[in-house]
């Protein structure tokens, strides 16, 4: 067989990594189709008022696995810095250092917090809490982490990062979303003990790359179309026709036109991808579907006319009455100093698609965000030069209660289909960082058999290690 066509589906991290290994192998010919005029996806770095900015807090984390850590370096060399982590965390109106550090939380818990917790560690050994036949988020952490840090940490950030009762929400975002879900785990991550995912070197610190979080998957699509992957950017998808062979329908400067390949690779939404394809899904597959929801995410920026606003990089609200769930300062990612009398502030507000936050005009979000940050001691006193929002649909996949019935009908459904292969953060909705996305486009490019078929049992595989995956914050 002739070297394979493949269409690949959104330009993200997930999608550039998969259009770039596929050409540096020589397996395939590959156009990449891009909804925006730019790559990056959610990783993407923008200019606002001559201060780089991301959307919403992007690190690198050293938990990334090394031979995807290779790629990024010999693509940045110089330009991936290794930054020390320096935030800060609000516990019952106290600032903590985030990553936990042992001294800082000796002498900066509230006492009443340590009492609860040494309590709650010796209920623990006593057995005293119940494993539950019908688990929850909550029943797992209230059992790993004990009642004092549930209360006043994970379950009111847990509500404010995905609208429900903590009762409501499955067992799997416990295992995926908390990477410290027990005392033990915790002590670990605090202590510079062996046995952490990151050597003890490594904790506390993260890579980022001088220009931006947006800079990786910028060079690894460069990368890409120097080895002539065709980048269409502005082009947004449709329709998937399955015929003989698979159909892109596009539109792009108003035209629509269709892409034939021999293989489409989508990191779409997977509920967008059940609703484009051709002939219709059936219709308990469209139910399923229907009933999968992302958590949407409105990101308000504010210009401040000053050169910094606090000297950490990122402030972090578990509390409920603080409506943002992390404030970042771009600028002290890669410890800019420029441009000089300027800033901005990049707030991450979790919310729905359509809810009154999601509708909500500028003036409006950054008067309540201001006022929030000045109920925290976070004051904005500098005049604020300018205001923008964006609004991400997808921000995080909403793992309900019993999510996974409906997933795994769309999943088994998509997955069988021939030619047609989902992946990355939104395609397996799968709540995980850029690492993991690229670790799926690598997988992917290695099933892609020299004769052009693609290996399914070598993919299940990959799947299963997938789930594994753990997000760092
Ligand atoms: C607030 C926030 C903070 C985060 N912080 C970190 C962090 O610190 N570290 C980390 O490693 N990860 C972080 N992540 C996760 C990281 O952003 C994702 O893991 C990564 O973006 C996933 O890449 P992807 O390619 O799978 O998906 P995406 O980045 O979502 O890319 C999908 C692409 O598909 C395109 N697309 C969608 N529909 C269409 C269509 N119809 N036609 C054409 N194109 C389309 C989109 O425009 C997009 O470019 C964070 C995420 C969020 C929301």
């Amino acid at each position: 067989m002739s070297r394979p066509h493949v269409a690949i589906l959104g330009a993200g991290p997930a999608g550039a990594g998969a259009a770039w290994w596929l050409r540096r192998s020589g397996k395939a010919d590959v156009t990449l189709i891009e909804r925006e005029p730019r790559v990056g996806g959610q990783t993407a770095s923008f200019d606002l008022a001559g201060v780089r900015v991301d959307h919403g807090s992007h690190r690198l984390h050293p938990a990334s696995p090394p031979h995807i850590l290779e790629d990024i370096r010999f693509l940045l060399g110089d330009d991936l810095l290794d930054r020390p982590r320096h935030g800060r965390i609000r516990l019952r109106g106290r600032w903590l250092h985030f990553p936990l550090k042992p001294f800082n939380l000796a002498t900066h818990l509230p006492p009443s917090f340590t009492v609860g917790v040494g309590l709650d560690a010796l209920s623990k050994v006593l057995s005293l809490s119940q494993r539950n036949e019908n688990e929850t988020f909550e029943s797992i952490l209230l059992r790993g982490l004990g009642k004092t840090i549930c209360r006043d940490f994970y379950f009111p950030y847990a509500r404010k990062l995905w609208g429900l009762p903590t009762s409501e929400l499955s067992p799997i975002q416990a295992r995926r979303r908390v990477s410290a879900g027990s005392l033990a785990k915790m002590i670990r991550k605090v202590l510079p003990l062996p046995g952490g995912r990151a050597p003890a070197a490594r904790k506390g610190r993260f890579f980022y790359p001088r220009e931006g979080f947006g800079q990786i998957t910028t060079a690894i699509a460069s990368a890409a179309q120097e080895l002539r992957a065709n980048i269409r950017l502005d082009t947004t998808v449709d329709q998937i026709t399955l015929a003989d062979k698979v159909g892109v329908g596009v539109r792009s400067e108003g035209a629509t036109t269709t892409i034939n390949a021999d293989h489409i690779w989508t990191t779409l939404p997977v509920t967008s991808l059940v609703r484009m394809i051709r002939p219709t899904a059936p219709s308990h597959v469209m139910e399923a579907s229907g009933r999968i929801h992302y958590r949407g995410m409105v990101l308000i920026y504010l210009v401040l006319d000053q050169d910094q606003f606090t000297p950490f990089d990122a402030h972090y609200f578990p509390e409920e009455t603080m409506p943002l769930s992390r404030l970042s300062e771009p600028k002290n990612y890669a410890a800019r100093t420029e441009p000089k009398g300027r800033t901005v502030l990049c707030g991450e507000w979790p919310c729905r698609v359509g809810d009154d936050v999601w509708n909500a005009g500028d003036d409006e979000l950054s008067r309540r965000a201001r006022d929030a940050l000045d109920r925290c001691g976070l004051p904005v006193r500098s005049t604020v030069l300018e205001v923008l929002t964006k609004r991400l649909p997808c921000a995080y996949p909403l793992y309900k209660r019993d999510y996974e019935q409906q997933f795994r009908i769309v999943d088994d459904w998509v997955e069988g289909l021939d030619r047609i292969l989902t992946f990355g953060r939104q395609g397996l909705f799968a709540h995980d960082n850029t690492h993991h996305a690229l670790a799926m486009a690598h997988a992917a490019v290695e099933c892609l058999r020299d004769d052009g078929s693609f290996d399914r049992d070598r993919w299940s595989e990959h799947r299963r290690e997938f789930e594994s995956h753990v997000v760092e914050d």
